[in-house]
Order: C-alpha cells, then structure tokens, then sequence
C-alpha cells in the first residue's frame, strides 16, 4: 500500500500517524495512506513559511509568475490523470472531475499573469510639497484550510494567489481528500518553487487546522468548509488578531417563474440540484415555483430526477457519483427523515441503494408541498437532496428566496426582463443566476456570499487581492 507524506521545507516528510484515503464508490479500493501531521509536524512547517518569507517576497515578480504558469500548465497537461484521482477519491463523476482539474490549472495561469498587474497609487498630499504612496505589500505566512468538495479547485483557488502575490503558504486540506493537494505540492515542487513558500500539512482539522489558527507565526487565514468550523475559526482568529476570510455554507434558492422556458428551468434545477452529488455549496437546493408552472414543473422534475443514473464515479454512463462518506450520508438520510416528519411529500428517491461494489450510493431526493420555514429548507444537508416551494407570484417567490440565514447563490427561470433584472437588484446573495443553475461559476471573477455565507473579501480572479495583500501608505517629501 503506498504512503503519501507531506511537503515541508522542500521535502517530503512522513509521520508516525496515517489515514487511509478511501474511494466512495468502492470501499475496498484504497487511494493510499496519507500522513497525518502533528501539532509539532505543523509547527516545523510554520517556521519553514517564516524563514522563507524575505527570500520570496524579494524574488521578483517575473519568477514568481514564471513558476505559476509552469504549474498551470502541468495541471492542465495532467487534468486527465488529477481528474481521475478526483473522481476515485471524492467520487465526482470523471467529467467533473477532469473539468475541476483544468479548472484548478487555468487559475494558476490566470494568476501567473496577476502578478504582473500588482498596481499601486502615487498622489498628491494635502500638505504641499508632499507625495503620498499606496503599494500593496503581501500578508505573510498565509494558512489555507480547505474543505472536502472540490479537492483541487479550492486548493488551487486560495494557493495561486496567496503565492502570486508573495506570500508563504501552509495548505491543510480535508482529511477525505489530501491526493489532490499532494499532487499540487508534487508540481510544485516540480516547478522549482524554493523550500518552504510552499508546506503540505495532511492531518485532523482538530490538531493543524487548529494549530494554524493559533499559532502567531500565521498572519492570515482562509478558510472554506462548514459555518460551524467557521464560527469557531473566526473567534480564533480575532483572539490572535489575524486577518481572516471563510467561505461556508449555502441554501440556494431558485425561482421559476411562470413565463420561464420548461426545459431551462428543469435542466438548471436538475443539475444545479443533484450533479456533483449535490455536494456543492452553491446547490440548488430550494425550488421556488409560481402556481401557473408548478404542476408542469413537477411532473417533469419527477420524471427527471428518477431517470438520472447514479454509480460508480468511474463509469462513463453515470450521472451522479456516490455521497463522500458514510457520515455525510448517514446526514443525508436523516434530513430525508426530517423532512418527511415535518409533512413534506416525498415524490422521487429517498433512499440509499447498493451499486456493483460497496458504495455510498443515494438516489437522488425530492420533495414537493414544503414550507420555506420547514427544517429541510432552512439548514444545509449538503447532499443530493432537494425540494419544492409553491409561491403565488413574483413577489412573493423573491420574499421566500431571501428568507434564509445564508446568502451564497440565488437564480432565477423567467423570460422576464422585468423580473430578471429586480431579481439581479433584490437577491440577498453574492451571485446571482438568471437562467442557469445557481451552480457552476467563472474563475476569474469575485466569488462568495453574505449573511452566513461567507465573511471577509472575496475570493477569486483580481478581488483576491484584497485578502492576500496589505497596503501601506507612506509620504515623501518632495520639495
Ligand atoms: P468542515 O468545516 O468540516 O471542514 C473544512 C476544513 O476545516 C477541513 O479541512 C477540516 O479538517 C478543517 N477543520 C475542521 N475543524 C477544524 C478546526 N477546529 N480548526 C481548523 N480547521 C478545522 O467542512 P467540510 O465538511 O469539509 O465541507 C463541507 C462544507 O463546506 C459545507 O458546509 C459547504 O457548504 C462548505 N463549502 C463552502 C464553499 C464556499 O465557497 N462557500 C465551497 C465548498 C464547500
């Protein structure tokens, strides 16, 4: 069985734990044993971001951008092969999968020429005969908590630029999910980056997660996962005043209209819903129907929801891949529950199935005749689970959409430009979908929420730089 060990300092390190990295859709096939660090492996890797600061910081932006393109480019070389290990290891269908990849490789691209574009402001002060200047100036060490869903793309999206802009990086991604990270630690070592800019910390939330939000050494955190990991991360966080930005949770609505076209109303609800396994922050899990459309949307949702095909991850005739693990089924199942307790009528799926090899397999869920004020449509179940709100108009379809703690995506389904447009005003959300699935997104504009969503600047194409920076102004005089 191969052990996989972390990335410190420019090496590889093992460590005297290890967690089997298991693949969802077969139990029996084991990815590889991955190093589980300690608070004191951590640490090492701290101190190694620490010492490597001055010397990346002053390398100059051309190298720093050559090496990031060379890591795009491999990614993108090896999407076929990183989309595959995707797929085994967190059980994205293969397409997915490789598309994640190339994903993850045109952000470092998309970075790599960032770094080039770091700008400033030169101007004149109040006081005469002075200048004043604002530059950008990198945060420090930067520590990156990742979560289990998009094992490449979220590494990928908080490393590239935290490197772009000349920061040293500790990456701790999810304990489901660590081959995707090391195989970026394994690139970029490839590309040459120096010993230390980069540090692969494998292990429990509970001991590096928490050992990174502690430590003083650790100038800024971003983190993406749960809202209960968050709240506590940010409480940390401000005990040691550290700079901080958390992606978390969603419970997207999305509205169909009466005058929306049927098949893209079903084809966004459908993938928005239940692809990726519904294991998306940005799902679509609230369907906010008008009365004129509900019974033709209905029927056709069931009808669509039954037929996908749910399996293996590897197998090309498969639509949706398995739940991630035992616990986050077992999480799903009880939602399924909940719901059918508190009197939703449950119209398609609802129940675990066995596929060819021993899996986490789900049929895919859904609810008609719910209340938005029900269990089932105010807190996240993060699994292929979604239902239906019947709305008597507009008006009311856009009350019901903002009614809930999180604030991540919101879409409609309308040939309205009218109701389009106030929609694109009046959703409580940081994206918003007019005519798509309130899931899939650009790399190179802002992405990220408000209320419980997120908390800090956005993440994503040339906003990032306002998390991974800081400014300082300084005066000069000039005459
Ligand atoms: P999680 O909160 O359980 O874990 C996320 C990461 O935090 C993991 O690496 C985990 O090991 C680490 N962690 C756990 N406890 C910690 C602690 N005490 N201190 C520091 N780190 C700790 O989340 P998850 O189950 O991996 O991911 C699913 C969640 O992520 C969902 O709620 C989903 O909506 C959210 N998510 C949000 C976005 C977004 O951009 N908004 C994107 C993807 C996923």
């Amino acid at each position: 069985m191969t052990n996989f060990d972390n990335y410190i300092n420019g090496e590889w390190v093992g460590s005297g734990k290890r967690t089997p990295n298991i693949n969802p859709s077969n139990v029996a096939d084991v990815i590889g044993h991955f190093a589980s660090a300690t608070s004191e492996e951590t640490e090492v890797a701290i101190q190694a971001a620490k010492a490597a600061l001055p010397a990346w910081q002053s390398l100059g932006i051309q190298a720093r951008s050559d090496m990031l393109r060379k890591a795009g480019e491999l990614i993108l070389e090896r999407s076929a092969e990183l989309g595959k290990l995707l797929a085994r290891e967190e059980g994205k269908t293969l397409p997915e999968g490789i598309g994640e990849a190339g994903r993850a490789g045109h952000i470092f691209l998309f970075f790599a020429a960032e770094v080039l574009r770091v700008g400033g402001d030169i101007l004149p002060s109040v006081r005469p005969g002075l200048d004043a200047m604002v530059e950008r100036e990198p945060v420090g060490v930067v520590g990156l908590i990742t979560p289990w869903n998009f094992p490449i793309a979220i590494p990928a999206w908080k490393v590239a630029p935290a490197l772009a802009y000349g920061n040293t990086v500790v990456l701790k991604p999810a304990e489901l999910v660590p081959g995707c990270a090391h195989a970026i630690a394994g690139i970029l070592d490839e590309v040459g980056l120096p010993k230390g800019v980069f540090n692969l910390v494998c292990g429990k939330g509970s001991v590096v997660g928490e050992h990174f939000v502690n430590s003083q050494d650790v100038h800024a955190i971003s983190f993406t996962g749960s809202v209960n990991t968050g709240r506590n991360i940010a409480a940390k966080c401000a005990a040691t005043m550290k700079k901080f930005q958390l992606e978390m949770g969603g419970k997207n609505p999305l509205v169909i209209l009466d005058d929306a076209d049927l098949d893209i109303a079903v084809d966004c609800a459908v993938q928005g819903a239940f692809y990726s396994t519904g294991q998306r922050c940005t799902a679509s899990s609230r369907l906010i129907v008008t009365e004129g459309i509900y019974d033709a949307f209905l029927n056709r949702m069931i009808e669509a929801t039954s037929g996908l095909k749910v399996g293996d991850a590897l197998d090309s005739e498969t639509q949706i891949g398995p739940v991630v693990d035992q616990r986050q089924l077992d999480q799903d199942l009880r939602y399924i529950n909940i719901a059918q307790e508190e009197g939703a009528k449950l119209v398609a799926g609802g129940k675990q199935i066995s596929g060819e090899t021993e899996g986490f397999y789900l049929e895919p869920t859904l609810f008609a005749e719910t209340k938005n004020s029900m269990v089932i449509n105010q807190e996240e179940v993060f699994g292929p689970v979604a239902t239906i709100i019947k709305v008597k108009d507009y008006t009311e379809a856009l009350a019901v959409a903002n009614d809930t703690d999180f604030g991540l995506s919101s879409g409609i389904c309308t040939s309205s430009l009218k109701y389009a447009s106030d929609f694109r005003k009046n959703a409580k959300a940081g994206m918003v979908m007019v005519n798509l699935p309130t899931a899939g997104v650009d790399y190179h504009v802002p992405f990220g929420g408000t209320k419980g969503s997120s908390y800090g600047p956005r993440e994503q194409g040339t906003y990032a730089r306002e998390f991974y920076t800081t400014v300082k102004t300084s005066y000069i005089r000039s005459s």
